[in-house]
């Protein structure tokens, strides 16, 4: 499966580097590959969007499987020898753009579209939320990203790593934590371990959402101040009496911290909230 260029003898013979605000850290491991692959369950029916190519380790192995690739790459030298690595793949379509400014329903031709990516670690989070706002278009996400960032999108509550990531990601998507993989695996080598979660939209979301902008809003500021009772860090969006007053309607206690509470009882706040505010 070794078609690409070694990364290393590719920046030399460019006399350049790797761009580290692009988070180019390519992986050189192939079996972290399969892995991937295998995670992800292609059939040959199957449609793809891989978010940062690179130099194309993991996108042969995806055009072996899947009946469509698109590879959004944001960095012009890389789209450009992408382009000529796969000008003899019909089912590899590459767009040389910022994955955050892609309309992804643009891509969606009727078909739910897998994601499979080793993110740049750079812009991981936008890029989530940007997922999450895409969902309904997707069938499931295969995404390698710094182990920090995944345990706190795994997380449950009681936790440190508990917060309003993993509140409104759990919300919309079943979310397991794959595999770790070790900054051996990489060329360069990265500072922090990385893991593969694997991200499946839910049909319906695990709590009720009437607005999911409201929701947001609620949870960020929840979460805004982690050593605050929850009855105070919702000062920063409501006033006193109704934080005060949509907490007791939604049974919770106005001093519990907002790394208590459940997706559950998230639910039942953010709908006493939209019950005062529409009040007369
Ligand atoms: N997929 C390759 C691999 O696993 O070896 C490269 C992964 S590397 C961690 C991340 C890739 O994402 C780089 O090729 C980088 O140029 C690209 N990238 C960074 N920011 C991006 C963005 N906003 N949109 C699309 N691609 C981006």
């Amino acid at each position: 499966m070794k078609n690409t260029v070694n990364p290393k003898e590719f920046f030399s013979n460019l006399s350049s580097h790797p761009s580290k605000q692009l988070g180019q850290n390519f992986i050189k491991d192939y079996r972290v590959i399969d892995r991937i692959v295998n995670v992800s369950e292609l059939s040959s029916d199957d449609e793809v969007i891989e978010i940062g190519p690179g130099l194309g380790a993991l996108t042969f192995a995806l055009a072996e499987k899947a009946r469509r690739v698109v590879a959004i790459e944001k960095d012009k030298k890389l789209a450009d020898y992408l382009s000529q690595s796969f000008h003899d793949h019909s089912n590899v379509e590459l767009i040389n753009q910022d994955a955050l400014k892609v309309d992804y329903n643009k891509i969606y031709y009727g078909h739910k579209l897998k994601v499979i990516a080793n993110l740049p670690y750079s812009v991981s989070t936008p890029l989530l939320f940007k997922l999450l706002e895409a969902r309904e278009y997707l069938s499931s996400m295969v995404l390698m990203l710094q182990l920090e960032v995944g345990e706190r999108i795994a997380a449950s509550p009681g936790g440190k790593t508990y917060g309003s990531m993993s509140v409104l990601l759990q919300t919309f998507m079943d979310i397991t934590s794959e595999f770790r993989v070790s900054p051996e695996s990489f060329w360069p080598k990265p500072k922090v371990d990385s893991v593969v979660l694997k991200l499946i939209p839910l049909k319906t979301p695990r709590t009720k959402v009437s607005d999911e902008v409201l929701y947001e809003r609620v949870v960020r500021a929840a979460f805004s101040s982690r050593r605050k009772m929850i009855g105070n860090s919702l000062q920063s969006i409501l006033s006193k009496e109704s934080a005060a007053k949509s907490l007791e309607l939604a049974g919770i206690n106005k001093k519990r911290r907002a790394e208590t509470l459940t997706i559950e009882e998230f639910g039942a706040l953010v709908a006493k909230v939209s019950m005062l505010e529409t009040q007369p």
